[in-house]
């Protein structure tokens, strides 16, 4: 068993009313025996995805249905996550604040439509605001709908025509006050944010967790001087997008990036940031939903021992706020599990060997 923190010994997970009520060693009554070749471990956690996004070329028009077709879709979304171990998500970005309302035992934090400037990046998922009031106004809204985060697009992205990674969309001080609002309504906060001044407006503002910090400009990659080493100070949550289907390409302005954006990823996480995994699942035909568990072969390279999967559970638990909670096998816990056959420490493929699921301690696949 690895616990979300260490890899422990052969054990039994109690589970009572959907909690981990005893991890023991002594012999339990009717207690499922997975065998001696499988590991169990939390239901892992992604950081990032989207649910409205059907994983397709051009998800922009993929979002061309209703309301409530939307939603249906959304939750063979959330099944396919659970199938593949995935017991958490984080989702930074619907419509019409659907993912509140994915009724699966999938436990979804749900950040509604991000906040973004008038026709900026994902301004069709509905969250424009042209002031730092709108923001307010914004953030507000998200608290009374139910969610657990509020995502701002920092800079702009890629997916969004006529707009650009390499700028900044917002300045300190309007940031800074939609942090605080966020959490002074309990929420947390996450910034997406691509263009180097982008990553340190977020650190300014005191963002929870940043995404995708690839630092890319029109010509390459350029962390302004000292700011990696900012980063593993603030102790602010890295979330690496990460975890693709084998074999795929990645978007030609990442691509051209990558062995860039990857040194600097890794000299992070080497040097002590807190570093989490949010795949982005549904963003493209390579992260399709469930994606997530390919995230373990790459962070393996990055980090050693049980370092990557505790980035899958325990870790990404406290960057969405649920330590203790989720993403680890101990007692009052969720009884979020997953086994697999092997052992994903030696061997990242073994977490792809679904064995079973189970969420809230109710079996979702043997
Ligand atoms: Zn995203």
């Amino acid at each position: 068993m690895f616990d979300g923190t260490a890899m422990r010994g052969a054990a039994t997970v109690v589970v009572r009313d959907g909690l981990v009520s005893d991890v023991t060693t002594d012999v339990v009554p009717d207690a499922i025996d997975l065998g001696d070749d499988v590991t169990l471990l939390p239901g892992l956690i992604d950081a990032h995805v989207h649910l409205a996004f059907d994983a397709v070329v051009d998800v922009v028009a993929g979002l061309d249905l209703d309301d409530e077709a939307l939603l249906a879709r959304m939750h063979g979304a959330a099944h396919q996550t659970l199938a593949a171990g995935v017991t958490t998500v984080r989702d930074l970005g619907d419509r019409s604040f659907l993912a509140t309302k994915v009724a699966t035992p999938l436990t979804v934090v749900a950040a509604g439509p991000p906040l973004t400037t008038v026709k900026g990046h994902c301004h069709f998922l509905g969250g424009e605001v042209a002031s730092v009031e709108d923001m307010l106004r914004a953030v507000a809204e998200r608290a009374e709908r139910g969610c657990r985060v509020v995502k701002v697009m920092v800079s702009g992205g890629n997916i969004t025509p006529g707009n650009t990674p390499f700028e900044s969309q917002f300045d300190a001080g309007q940031l800074t006050q939609v942090v605080d609002e966020a959490h002074r309504l309990g929420m947390t906060a996450a910034a997406h944010a691509h263009a180097p001044q982008s990553v340190v407006e977020a650190l300014d503002a005191g963002f929870d967790t940043i995404e995708h910090v690839t630092f890319m400009t029109a010509e390459g990659v350029e962390p302004p001087p000292g700011v990696l080493q900012r980063i593993v100070d603030s102790g602010v949550f890295v979330s690496l997008t990460l975890g693709a289907l084998p074999g795929g390409t990645p978007p030609p302005a990442i691509a051209a990036r990558l062995e860039a954006v990857t040194a600097n990823h890794t000299w992070m996480a080497q040097h002590g940031a807190r570093v989490v995994v949010g795949s982005d699942a549904g963003v493209g035909p390579v992260k399709p939903h469930g994606v997530t568990p390919h995230a373990l072969a790459v962070m393996s390279e990055v980090l050693s021992g049980v370092g990557p999967l505790r980035s899958m559970t325990s870790e990404a638990a406290a960057a969405l706020g649920l330590a203790g909670r989720k993403g680890e096998l101990t007692r009052g816990a969720d009884a979020d599990l997953l086994a697999v056959r092997g052992n994903p420490v030696v061997d990242a493929d073994a977490l792809l060997d679904v064995v079973g699921v189970w969420a809230k301690g109710e079996p979702v696949r043997r």
